[in-house]
């Protein structure tokens, strides 16, 4: 099956467009849903978080206490890679489950962290396209659909890989600033879409 990457900073609108390929037949693997089902209550990875870092990390729900464990994994790099150490096999899992299942016109993983462990992910990816965006803009969204503060959402930008690095691995790019209209930017999904289309049926995949 023809495979496309989607990446793209906090905010930039990977969720937006992954919805879009959707509607239009792609299939979608969201590797950030799947982080997130892993963690809600009675979620794969719960009793291991639970065991490593002991109840202050599980929510009355039995969710993960999100806030609590983000402010471990920033504080402290060893509680980070415990936590990724847990999580990251799940996740591979799962993916790669959802992934054999997949059955679209061609397939789309949405990786926030794509970039960032590029060496894994270029193989086994066609294209990556990259959803570029503004940093202000992207604060300011995340603002509007979060309770999280300035300074917290600046601090998860700060870990994630720079807008340039970003665009350096792009074989597509969507514009998705803070000028771009939700008409523009699905002009520009469904322009994508169109070639994607063709290059998956011109490789027979
Ligand atoms: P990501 O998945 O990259 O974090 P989302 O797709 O969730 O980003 O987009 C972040 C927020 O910004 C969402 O509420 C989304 O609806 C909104 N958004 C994204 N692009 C635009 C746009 N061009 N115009 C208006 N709102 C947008």
């Amino acid at each position: 099956m023809y495979k496309i990457g989607l990446t793209g900073g906090i905010g930039s609108g990977k969720t937006r467009v992954a919805d879009m390929l959707g509607e239009w037949g792609a299939s979608i693997v969201d590797t950030d849903e799947i982080a997130r089902a892993l963690t809600l209550p009675g979620g794969a990875a719960m009793p291991a978080l639970a065991r490593e870092f002991g109840p202050g990390a599980v929510a009355a729900d039995g969710s993960l206490d999100r806030a609590w464990m983000r402010e471990r994994a920033f504080a402290d790099p060893q509680a980070r890679q415990r936590l990724e150490g847990i999580l990251h096999p799940l996740i591979g899992h799962e993916t790669e489950r959802q992934a054999q299942a997949a059955r679209g016109a061609y397939l789309v993983f949405v990786v926030p962290l794509l970039v960032e462990s590029l060496p894994r992910w270029r193989p086994r990816l066609d294209r990556i396209c990259v959803v570029d965006c503004d940093p202000d803009t992207q604060v300011a969204r995340v603002r509007a659909r979060s309770g999280l503060t300035e300074a917290a959402i600046r601090r998860i930008m700060a870990a994630q890989a720079a807008r340039a690095s970003r665009l350096e691995a792009a074989d597509d790019i969507i514009v998705n600033d803070g000028a771009t209209t939700p008409e523009q930017l699905r002009a520009q999904a469904k322009d994508l879409h169109d070639r994607w289309l063709t290059l998956a049926s011109a490789t027979g995949r």
